[in-house]
């Protein structure tokens, strides 16, 4: 079996940025160090955390004063912040600088007085954020048909989540644009997912099978199957080696690899080389 890796995949700078900052503050920290939800969407990473002392919480009510908390790249809405203030905890933020970004933008947009539209995952963590930069005022939209619900109004404003699918963001603006005379639109979507999931579709073009390596709570590895998917080719969403089955390369001449940007490389080399052990 030949198997190819895409050209980008894996590790973004956000995730390393955030591994990296919280490896360091771990090895400063004078007390408990928290990170305030899994520091990143890969359980075999968080549980190396979990074994260095560093705990994913959910709740702060579970961290004592004065503890470190490093908050993750998806960032978290000011109301959090504050809160995180008003308990004196050691503040170490990973927020990747592209959602940061991201957030500044929709504050600016609701400050100016648009209707401000976020496309993406209502649930997911980093929507919640920018959601809380706009004093929970702008309406997220994650599908054509919410986009079709939107009341027309005098002007509007769109972000998008870093990792949506470009695809997808262009058909949700073009519905967008019979909503109101004045759109402005902020294209958010990292050049990390896009450089990922253009070097996903290329590759998906020329082989006989897809396999997606990364969390399955991952919003853009979940993407990256969902492009593949729609190319066309067999697609198979795993998070590490032992989910990989026989009978699924049987027939195949080439599989190609590709990884979220919260995949370590280990990760993708074991999936490679067990993909390549002989039958
Ligand atoms: S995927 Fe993009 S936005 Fe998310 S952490 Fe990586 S670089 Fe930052």
């Amino acid at each position: 079996m030949k198997v190819i890796l895409a050209e980008y995949a894996g590790f973004c700078f956000g995730v390393k940025r955030a591994i990296n900052t919280a490896q360091k503050a771990a090895a400063k920290a004078k007390g408990k160090i928290y990170t305030y939800g899994p520091l990143i969407h890969n359980p075999q990473v968080v549980q190396k955390f979990e074994k260095a002392g560093v705990h994913a919480v959910s709740n702060i009510k579970k961290v004592g004063k004065g503890a470190s908390l490093v908050i993750r790249t998806h960032g978290v809405p000011p109301e959090t912040e504050k809160e995180f203030a008003r308990k004196a905890l050691n503040i170490v933020d990973a927020t990747c600088p592209f959602v940061k970004k991201a957030q500044k933008l929709a504050a600016g947009l609701e400050h100016e007085g648009y209707q401000t539209v976020i496309i993406g995952e209502a649930h997911h963590p980093e929507v919640k954020g920018i959601l809380g930069y706009t004093g929970n005022k702008a309406v997220v939209i994650g599908s054509s048909a919410e986009a079709h619900k939107i009341k027309k109004c005098g002007k509007i404003g769109v972000v998008v989540q870093t990792t949506q699918s470009m695809d997808k963001f262009l058909k949700i603006v073009s519905l967008l644009m019979d909503k109101a005379p004045e759109i402005r639109v902020f294209n958010t979507i990292c050049d990390a997912t896009k450089k990922r999931q253009e070097s996903a579709l290329k590759l998906a073009g020329k082989v006989d099978i897809m396999i997606v390596v990364g969390g399955k709570n991952s919003a853009n590895t979940k993407h990256l199957a969902e492009l593949c998917e729609e190319r066309g080719v067999p697609t198979y969403h795993i998070e590490g080696a032992l989910e990989l089955k026989k009978s699924w390369f049987t027939g195949k001449k080439v599989a190609g690899v590709t990884a979220g940007a919260s995949t370590p490389d280990w990760i993708i080399k074991t999936v490679i080389k067990t993909i390549n052990a002989p039958a």
